[in-house]
């Protein structure tokens, strides 16, 4: 892979066609992206069947867990009297994630194409789609295009065919971070504060209304469309054994062209840098996150590590939503911790000790670096806490406020230094806005 050039590596499947003139509508998708087309096939199968060939296809979870969409499909008891549902987990909110809203706002019928595939699979007649609330251009968009599919027959009564029904509800949620976790925003749709759930049981045995629910991310579903009209075998071939398919890469920080880029899984960092335009002009890179503030972060000696599950995870960290926030030079590492930091600490949810204590007080220590209060002590005070929230708090939140803490002493406890001997912030906070 290291010999292609770079444009060879890009393989736009759901951004294939954004830039169309109406690329949201039924007709654009029909025309543009053989749009329904896998649905067809899939509903020529029985339920089972459709969930043994994305099992096959390898497609993996694209919210961060990566964990294998089939088998999440298979987990669904069969059989049972209880109604299944899906839930669209669009509540996208990780800083350095924007990969789900642009993809609903450009081409939301790829989605609803995966809803009503992933419905017939897992036998649902009510799918849902719990989107981030503050965007609301994103939300009047989807309410449109479910408004077509339900005027096409797509959704609605007989949409699965034989007497067979299917409901979609958009749901907007109120705009906490922590609705973003699975059981969290179960608990929001249904009304309730979202905080979330011990765990097990699992949705698939008891999620919405302690019914059996799929939730699945929004490119999750969206890339099954192109899966079951191309095949399986096209699918795996592209990206790694373990980690195959396409995906959607978010570049954004100190790059010349950020934005969306779709390729392979296991491309690098430094692929994606040469078919962007690099790092902005006369600066190089210092560290970068693989997926968002919540994946450990790594630093320019990682440029050629594959992004895919495997090789991040190898490289330690985690590929998590493939969001690559690229830090210059002229970053203090410190400072961006502490930003990080804030935010955790803002979107804990409170239930567990360890996170709603630990990201505050990891706030109060870290804004003491940069006011040059902090003491050598104040750095294994922060190694500390951050220990005890990581592996020790109810959900994944509190992990991910830990990960810029660890990693960030691991590759740039120097810079921690730095600030206790210079009295306080070496950078210039100037030099590294990246919104010049
Ligand atoms: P997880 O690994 O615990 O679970 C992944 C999925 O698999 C879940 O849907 C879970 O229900 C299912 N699952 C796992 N084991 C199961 C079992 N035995 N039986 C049935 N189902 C099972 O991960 P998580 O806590 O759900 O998510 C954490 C990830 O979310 C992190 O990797 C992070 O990168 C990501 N994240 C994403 C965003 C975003 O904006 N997209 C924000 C924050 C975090
Ligand atoms: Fe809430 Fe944080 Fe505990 Fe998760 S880790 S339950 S967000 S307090």
């Amino acid at each position: 892979m290291a010999t292609e050039s770079p444009e060879t590596l890009l393989t736009p499947v759901l951004s294939a066609h954004w830039d169309d003139p109406e690329a949201w509508t039924l007709e654009t998708y029909k025309k543009r992206h053989d749009g329904y087309a896998g649905l067809a096939k899939a509903l020529a199968m029985p339920p089972d069947d459709v969930i043994a060939y994305v099992k096959d296809a390898g497609l993996r979870g694209r919210g961060g867990a990566g964990f294998p969409t089939g088998m999440k499909w298979q987990f669904i008891p069969q059989g049972d009297d209880k109604p299944h549902y899906l839930v669209v987990n669009a509540d996208e909110s990780e800083p350095g994630t924007c990969k789900d809203i642009p993809l609903m706002f450009a081409n939301p019928h790829s989605l609803i194409e995966g809803i009503i595939i992933a419905c017939h699979a897992i036998r649902s007649s009510h799918a849902f789609i719990y989107l981030r609330g503050e965007v609301v251009p994103v939300l009047r968009r989807l309410h449109l295009a479910v408004r077509e599919a339900y005027e096409a027959g797509l959704l609605g009564r007989n949409a699965l065919g034989e007497g067979k029904h299917l409901e979609l509800t958009v749901h907007a949620g109120a705009g906490a971070y922590i609705c973003g976790e699975e059981t969290a925003l179960l608990d929001s749709l249904e009304g309730r504060r979202g905080q979330p759930r011990l765990r097990p049981p699992f949705p698939a045995v008891a999620g919405l209304y302690a019914c059996p629910t799929v939730v699945n991310n929004v490119e999750s579903i969206a890339s099954v469309p192109a899966l079951m009209n191309k095949g399986k075998e096209w699918f795996r071939s592209m990206g790694s054994e373990k980690s195959p398919g396409f995906t959607l890469y978010s570049l954004s920080g100190h790059v010349a062209g950020p934005g969306q880029y779709e390729a392979p899984l296991g491309i690098t960092l430094r692929q994606l840098l040469e078919m962007s335009g690099g790092m902005r002009p006369g600066h190089r890179l210092k560290f970068w996150t693989p997926g968002g503030s919540s994946t450990p972060i790594l630093t320019d000696e990682h440029l050629d590590v594959p992004l895919d599950y495997e090789g991040v995870g190898a490289a330690g960290s985690m590929l998590g939503t493939k969001a690559l926030q690229c830090f210059d030079e002229t970053t203090c590492v410190v400072r961006a911790v502490t930003r990080w930091t804030e935010f955790y600490a803002h979107e804990s949810c409170g239930k567990c000790t360890p996170c709603r204590e630990g990201t505050y007080w990891l706030v109060q220590l870290l804004r003491d670096f940069e006011a040059g209060k902090a003491t050598k002590a104040d750095i294994d005070k922060i190694d500390d806490i951050q220990d005890n929230i990581n592996g020790k708090s109810f959900c994944a939140l509190g992990d991910g406020a830990a990960s810029p803490i660890f990693s960030s002493l691991q590759y740039f406890r120097g810079e921690y230094e730095q600030h206790i001997e210079e009295g306080g912030c070496p950078f210039d906070p100037a030099k590294s806005v990246i919104w010049a």
